[in-house]
C-alpha cells in the first residue's frame, strides 16, 4: 500500500506467478570460465515463463539414472502433486536470462566436486531434456536506491551478472564476489557505474575467508538510501549479514541474505533473517 512516506517507491514487491511445470531441452552449452557452464533451453512450455526479478529462483528437475526425461510433478491447488509421492531429484537455479520471443532460458551451473545438478551440467549436451518448475514468485527490489552492494560466490554470479545488466544507466553499484581464482572472473555487461572486488579462494585458508574480509574492509557509503544484496554459502552469507546489520549499520530492511548451499548438506535453500 503507498503512504505518503518518500521512501515508498524503495519497498521491495512480493509479486506472485502461477506454479507451472515446464519440460525443456537443451538448444547449447556453453562453458565460460572453467568454473561456470552457461546452459540454453528451448521449448514451447516457455511462451507462458515469467522472472520479474534476477533473485528469482526455479527448481530443476533432472532426469532419473537411465530415463532420457524428468519426472515432472503437477501443479495442485496446495504446490507440487508427485507421482506416487516420489520426488524426483532437484535443484534451485536462477533464471539468468530468458527471451520469449525466442523461447529461450539460460541457466548457469556453478562447477563443484559432487552432486546431481554439477554432475548433470558437467555432461549436458544439445537435445538433452530437463524439467523447470516455478518461479512461484518474485521479490522485486527496486533500482532506484542511490548505492546497491551485491555480494556472493560462485552461485550468486547469474543473479549478479543479472542485476548488473538490469540496473539503469549510472547507478552506483559495488559488488564483491568470492570465485576459485583469477580464472572464474567474467566481464559484465552493465551501464551501472560499476565496482568490482574479486576475491580469490586460492589466497586464503578457508572457504569464505577473503569474502568476509573484503565486505569487512569495504567503503560504504554513509549517505542516500542502499540496498545489499548477498547469496551464497550458508555461513560465509551469515557472518557477512552478521557484519553489516551489527557492527556497519544496515538496517534489516535494506538488506536480503541468503544461502544458496551449505557446506556438507545438500539441496539448501534458507532466507536469512532473525
Ligand atoms: C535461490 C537459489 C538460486 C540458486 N542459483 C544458482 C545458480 O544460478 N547457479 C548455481 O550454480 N547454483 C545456484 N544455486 C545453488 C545450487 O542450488 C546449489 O549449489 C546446489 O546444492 C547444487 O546442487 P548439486 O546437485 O550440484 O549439489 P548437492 O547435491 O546439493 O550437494 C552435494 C555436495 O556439494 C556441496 N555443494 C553444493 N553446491 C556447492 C558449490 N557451489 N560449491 C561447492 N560445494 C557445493 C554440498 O555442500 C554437498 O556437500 C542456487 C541456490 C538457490 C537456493
Amino acid at each position: 500500500m503507498l503512504t505518503n512516506d518518500p521512501r515508498d517507491h524503495l519497498a521491495v514487491q512480493r509479486v506472485r506467478h502461477p506454479l507451472k511445470f515446464r519440460l525443456l531441452q537443451v538448444k547449447q552449452v556453453r562453458q565460460l570460465t572453467p568454473h561456470l557452464i552457461r546452459v540454453t533451453f528451448t521449448g514451447d512450455d516457455l511462451h507462458d515463463f515469467v522472472s520479474a526479478s534476477f533473485d528469482d529462483h526455479i527448481k530443476v528437475f533432472f532426469p532419473e539414472p537411465g530415463a532420457d526425461k524428468p519426472l515432472l510433478p503437477q501443479a495442485g491447488p496446495d504446490g507440487p502433486v508427485f507421482a506416487d509421492g516420489k520426488r524426483p531429484t532437484a535443484r534451485d537455479f536462477t533464471p539468468r536470462r530468458f527471451d520469449r520471443d525466442a523461447r529461450e532460458l539460460d541457466i548457469e551451473f556453478a562447477m563443484h566436486e559432487a552432486g546431481p545438478a554439477a554432475t548433470w551440467a558437467a555432461q549436458a549436451r544439445v537435445g538433452q531434456y530437463l524439467g523447470i518448475g516455478g518461479p512461484r514468485g518474485s521479490m522485486v527490489i527496486p533500482t532506484g536506491f542511490d548505492w546497491h552492494l551485491l555480494v556472493g560466490d560462485d552461485t550468486a554470479l547469474p543473479a549478479i551478472a543479472r542485476r548488473l545488466e538490469e540496473l539503469p544507466p549510472g547507478t552506483r553499484v559495488a559488488a564483491v564476489i568470492e570465485v576459485a581464482d583469477a580464472s572464474a572472473k567474467l566481464e559484465f555487461s552493465t551501464q551501472a557505474e560499476l565496482h568490482v572486488l574479486w576475491c580469490y579462494r586460492s589466497e586464503a585458508a578457508e572457504r569464505g575467508d577473503t569474502l568476509l574480509k573484503a565486505v569487512r574492509e569495504m567503503y560504504l557509503p554513509v549517505d542516500g538510501e542502499g540496498y545489499v544484496w548477498a547469496a551464497g554459502e550458508s555461513s560465509t552469507m551469515r557472518a557477512v549479514r552478521y557484519h553489516l546489520c551489527t557492527e556497519r549499520g544496515v538496517d534489516k530492511s535494506r538488506i536480503r541474505a541468503s544461502s544458496y548451499w551449505k557446506m556438507g548438506a545438500r539441496a539448501v535453500h534458507e532466507k536469512l533473517d532473525d
